[in-house]
């Protein structure tokens, strides 16, 4: 073991992690961010937030995420914009973690996971080489680009009809291909996407492939009705696939348990894994909410767990620093083997 353990390895850098780098950097625990390449999660791909307390006339994603990180390097969060490749989770309460950025281990007292999650991929031929050109995950940072073209959208949730909605304002039409008769969407989001002039529905079709133009780009989705198998070719411009996310769990996944879909299981209302000191929260482990409020909260519990963990746990050494606080004002019981 290195001298140099640090109190709290943060992976992640959505509004869980720059939430969990804040708090736990204002307990003196001088936490070491490893934020990926792309720093600020998904965010990052969003435009206007209008549903983040605190911002009555909304902001854009981007920006808010610059400001969750500026808040948490005020602080005295050391942040390291690079990739988490490997982690080797210690399973002995008071151990320690180890996570590597190429080769260089960060030895860790404790650990927060917080990779969030990613667009959900069709894996049909073509999505891969024509994502960005034709093909894309997000309608509320590409639509722009689809003005008066004819467009569709895959999927049949919230997400596909609030993107279709959103698109409907800049293309000419929408088709919103579905693979069954019914929808997952709620009624309210379903009504309004039914109420676009411009926004169709094809069901019950699945995408078989995305096929170039001339230009290189998008020039049309190859179709199949499920039940009688029929073929269509839908020329389009553009494609916004909106079939849910996936948690970013494959680090972890063999070492923390996981849920049938690759959320991280965390005990109870805590943010605690089955290992000892290692904390899971935003979107890796929420299925149901994922909205930046609830990751940030969640990041916050799961710092607080943390510094619970560290001033509480016998076996492992206080850090120096850490406001101490009274153990009986918390809830913190360290989890059994
Ligand atoms: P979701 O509810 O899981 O819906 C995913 C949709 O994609 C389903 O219709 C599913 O079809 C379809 N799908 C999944 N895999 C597919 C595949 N391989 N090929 C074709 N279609 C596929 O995901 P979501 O829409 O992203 O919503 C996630 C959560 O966020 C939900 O709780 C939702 O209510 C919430 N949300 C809320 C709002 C809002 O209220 N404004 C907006 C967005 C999201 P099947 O139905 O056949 O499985």
């Amino acid at each position: 073991m290195s001298e140099n353990v640090e109190n709290v390895v943060i992976v992640g850098s959505g509004p869980a992690g720059y939430t969990a780098a804040l708090y736990t950097a204002r307990a003196n625990l001088r936490p070491l961010v490893i934020e990926g390449f792309a720093w600020g999660g998904l965010l990052q791909q969003t435009t206007d937030v209008e549903n983040y307390p605190g911002f009555p006339d909304g902001v854009m994603g981007p920006e808010m995420m610059q400001k969750f990180r500026d808040q948490a390097e005020r602080f005295g969060a050391r942040l390291v914009t690079d990739q988490a490749d490997r982690v080797e989770l210690s399973k002995e309460v008071g151990g320690v973690h180890r996570v590597w950025v190429g080769d260089t281990v960060h030895e860790a007292r404790t650990v927060i996971l917080a990779m969030g999650a990613e667009h959900k991929k069709l894996g049909v031929a073509g999505e891969e080489e024509l994502a960005g050109r034709g093909v894309s995950y997000c309608a509320t940072c590409d639509a722009a680009f689809f003005k008066e073209a004819t467009t569709i959208i895959v999927g049949g949730g919230d997400s596909a009809m609030e993107e279709a909605i959103f698109l409907s304002k800049f293309a000419k039409n929408v088709t919103v291909v579905h693979r069954r008769e019914d929808f997952r969407a709620s009624k309210i989001m379903l009504d309004r996407a039914r109420e676009q002039q411009n926004i169709e529905f094809l069901t019950p079709y699945t995408v078989k492939e995305f096929v170039a133009g001339d230009s290189g780009a998008l020039g049309h989705a190859l179709v199949q009705n499920v039940e009688t198998g029929e073929q269509r070719e839908l020329l389009v411009a553009g494609t916004f696939i909106a079939i849910g996310h996936e948690p970013q769990s494959g680090l972890v996944s063999d070492q923390v348990d996981v849920d049938e879909n690759g959320y991280v299981v965390t005990e109870g209302r805590s943010t605690r894994t089955k290992l000892p000191g290692v904390f899971a929260a935003g979107d890796l482990v929420d299925h149901t909410y994922r909205q930046a409020i609830t990751a940030a909260g969640s990041g916050c519990q799961a710092a607080l767990d943390a510094e619970w963990y560290l001033r509480d746990t016998p076996g492992v050494p206080v850090p120096a620093d850490m406001p101490l606080g009274d153990p009986a004002e918390t809830q913190y019981a360290p989890a059994a083997d």
